[in-house]
């Protein structure tokens, strides 16, 4: 059950917030139409100050990040033609399309600020020729070379399709991988979980109960993983809350999510933002931010939201550590999924870049490792 919180209510204007304000206030668990409500709400400063307030409470003024460099071995992909929100995705023969050989994977991982890199997060496509074999190899051959950095790999969608391809369970596919050397598992392929909305995006794709049922397995084998809502396309404010909903029953059940992350729809150099005529035009900054606060109201058995700078761009990361966010994306080196899609942020940010984000919002910047422990606190705390 969620903390109790003081609010000043005279910073929440719109007067239908009243009710979910005394439910925050008395630590009462929100309803999935509460949410609804609060996305319906115009108070984005009042839903804000109270996210605000469920964040301080949990996280006082430290705002984490993590030095990590993404991996994206291939880009070849099965579902290329139904995954019409992706830009990223591409058939075997298609011009673009590649796989890294693991010299290929070996030498990108050097690229990495080896100082201070703690992190590989490796995602790609559903590639028939990168099953089991192919990805065990890869995370001892990076184990071997950088035993203390933590592999973070494969969302749902991935470990089905190994699981398929490689003709074992789930179960057995995780094991086999994270005897390999796999420490988590990210939260991307979630998308939205409702059947209408996953019809229209993601056709051929895991269903939200499968993407579901795979995170189970791996919090009943011990493995954490983070998990995600890729919103701004077609979903209504119902399917949001209908697919938080079933992210806080899963972390009621195992506790195995380390932490929340909305992905903000990218509509550049795919089909459906050509279809909805949105090319050009990404989230706005008021839904960006509205996406992080309500998570944060709703999902209170997660210790973390974090806010993935790539896709909203630094500035919205930043204005969201005072929407009740607490985690920032950490230092990406080469990022190619959401660039594809028309992301026009930087592939990386550095120490100091994301140390001045932190600082700028008057909070602690901390560098964590990957489940969170403390590695380095760098300032004092700051007056609120
Ligand atoms: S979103 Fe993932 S599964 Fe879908 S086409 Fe793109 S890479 Fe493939």
């Amino acid at each position: 059950m969620p903390a109790p919180v003081q609010l000043d209510r005279k910073l929440i204007s719109d007067p239908a917030l009243a009710p979910i304000a005394d439910k925050v206030e008395h630590g009462e668990r929100l309803t999935q139409a509460d949410g609804v409500t609060l996305f319906e709400s115009g108070d984005l400063l009042g839903i804000g100050h109270m996210a605000d307030a469920v964040n301080r409470a949990r996280n006082g003024l430290r705002v984490t990040f993590a030095a990590n460099h993404h991996i994206n071995p291939t880009n070849i992909c099965t579902l290329r033609k139904t995954c019409v929100f992706c830009s990223y995705a591409r058939l075997p023969k298609e011009e673009g399309a590649y796989r890294y050989t693991m010299e290929q994977v070996y030498a990108e991982a050097a690229t990495a600020n080896s100082t201070m890199t703690r992190e590989f997060h490796i995602v790609g496509g559903l590639d028939m020729k990168a099953g089991l074999a192919y990805y065990t190899e890869m995370f001892r051959g990076l184990k071997e070379r950088y035993p203390q950095v933590h592999i973070k790999a494969l969302t749902a969608v991935e470990i089905a399709h190994v699981a398929r391809i490689s003709k074992l369970s789930v179960r057995d596919t995780l094991i086999a991988l994270r005897e390999a050397g796999l420490d988590t598992m990210p939260g991307g392929g979630a998308e939205v979980f409702s059947p209408g909305v996953r019809a229209t995006i993601a056709d051929k794709k895991l269903s939200g109960e499968e993407y579901i049922r795979v995170h189970r397995e791996a919090h009943q084998l011990g493995i954490r993983t983070n998990c995600t809502m890729l919103y701004g396309h077609v979903e209504t404010y119902a399917d949001r809350m209908n697919h938080l909903a079933m992210l806080r029953d899963l972390q009621d059940e195992t506790g195995g999510y380390l932490a929340y992350i909305p992905l903000a729809y990218h509509p550049d150099n795919n089909e459906l933002g050509e279809t909805l005529h949105r090319t050009g035009m990404a989230t706005t900054g008021f839904d960006d931010l509205k996406n992080l606060a309500v998570a944060r109201l709703f999902l209170d058995n997660f210790d973390h939201i974090k806010s993935h700078w790539i896709m909203v761009t630094s500035f919205i990361s930043q204005t969201s550590l005072a929407f009740g966010v607490n985690d920032l994306e950490g230092t990406v080196v080469r990022e190619k999924i959401y660039h594809e899609a028309g992301a026009h942020t930087p592939q990386g940010m550095t120490l100091e870049q994301i140390l001045r984000l932190i600082r700028g919002a008057r909070r602690i910047p901390v560098e964590r490792d990957s489940f969170y422990q403390v590695l380095r606190t760098f300032d004092e705390p700051v007056a609120a």
